[in-house]
């Protein structure tokens, strides 16, 4: 099944070799890929398989690195998957509303149509609908869990049915799912080969600035995607600081539990405020909040020198406003704000 899902000009694809690929022992004298041959910490490509990395990045996960590609951040894959399935201004991907926005812009570049359904009242992906919207063009169906703006999950039971129901690719985002108790979409994968499941290292991990996103499949989609991808996507600095950021376990578990209680204070802190019509729950690292006076709050914490991000997405989401969770002394200040702002509305 997964090969009908791929373009026929990708399937006969003869990928890049590159001079490392070829050559993969160490302590040669590298004539092989007109380097400066001068040492400034940089000056030889990278790994292109990055081995070193996927290897810890396998021990941390429990997963083979033959099920696993790196990208210049998740969005990376996300072109990936969609210009090695869809071909352009003829198949179609599938995304729920509100979700998020970069998978439609993929597909824009791609000339990939994008149909969008909303997402259920409670924020879940409207099977229904999806049944009546999947198409034989349709190569991709996206769920993001947990969800960015909404910050709930998609359980599992429900994962797999989207997988067993539909002969496409079916893509879990889960940039956000250190941030939950809940289980991955990971231990679906041996199951059902058209599962896709995309991590980063941007957030619970803290390396955001790296541009280190993980896409987790079958072998043979992993096979395919790394020949699509440029060779040497992952810089050497990149796959280097990651290896020693990722040794730092410890310090990595420490500040999601500290994130995970700061979400708890804020939440709880904007329910005693009063100034929101809707604090939505999150399992991710921000919560999204709902005000008629949106702007004029958006405004006014600019003036404090606080950005958050306004989340306006009618139907589901009318007025929203999206606050990722900071440091302790950052939430203090917001929170801080956000009593000012009430004092000054108060005052009217
Ligand atoms: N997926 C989701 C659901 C996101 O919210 C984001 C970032 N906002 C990303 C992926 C992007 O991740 P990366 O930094 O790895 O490109």
């Amino acid at each position: 099944m997964l090969t009908q899902l791929i373009r026929k000009n990708i399937l006969q694809l003869q990928p890049y070799v590159s001079a490392r690929d070829e050559y993969q022992g160490e302590e040669a004298i590298l004539l092989d890929a007109n380097e400066n041959p001068y040492d400034n910490g940089c000056n030889r490509y990278p790994d292109p398989r990055q081995k070193a990395l996927k290897e810890k990045i396998a021990e941390i996960k429990g997963i083979d690195v033959r099920h696993m590609i790196l990208g210049n951040g998740s969005d990376e894959i996300i072109d990936l998957l969609i210009r090695s399935t869809c071909r352009p201004n003829i198949d179609n991907i599938i995304v729920f509303s509100p979700g998020y926005s970069m998978y439609e812009v993929s597909a824009a570049v791609n000339e990939a149509e994008v149909r969008k359904i909303n997402l259920t009242a409670d924020f879940l992906p409207d099977t229904k609908a999806l049944s009546l919207t999947r198409d034989a063009a349709t190569k991709i169906i996206v769920l993001c869990s947990p969800n960015n703006p909404t910050g709930n999950i998609t359980p599992l039971p429900l994962i797999a049915d989207i997988c067993r129901e539909n002969p496409c690719l079916v893509v879990v985002d889960e940039a956000y799912i250190d941030f939950t108790d809940a289980p991955s979409a990971l231990t679906l994968l041996d199951k059902y080969p058209n599962l896709v499941v995309l991590q980063t290292l941007s957030k619970s991990w803290g390396m955001a600035g790296l541009r280190l996103g993980v896409g987790y499949a079958d072998k043979q989609l992993i096979d395919i995607l790394n020949r699509v991808k440029a060779p040497y996507n992952i810089s050497s600095l990149s796959q280097k600081t990651a290896l020693s950021l990722l040794a730092g376990y410890d310090t990595f578990t420490h500040k999601i539990e500290t994130l995970k209680r700061e979400r708890t204070r804020l939440f709880k802190a904007f329910a005693t405020l009063g100034i929101f019509t809707k604090i939505y729950p999150s399992e991710a690292n921000f919560i999204l909040v709902t005000t008629e006076k949106y702007r004029e709050l958006y405004d006014f914490l600019i003036t404090q020198k606080i950005v958050v991000r306004i989340r306006h997405i009618p139907p589901l989401i009318e007025y929203g406003i999206r606050i990722s969770v900071g440091t302790e002394e950052e939430n203090a200040q917001l929170l801080e704000a956000l009593t000012t702002y009430k004092t000054n509305i108060e005052k009217l």
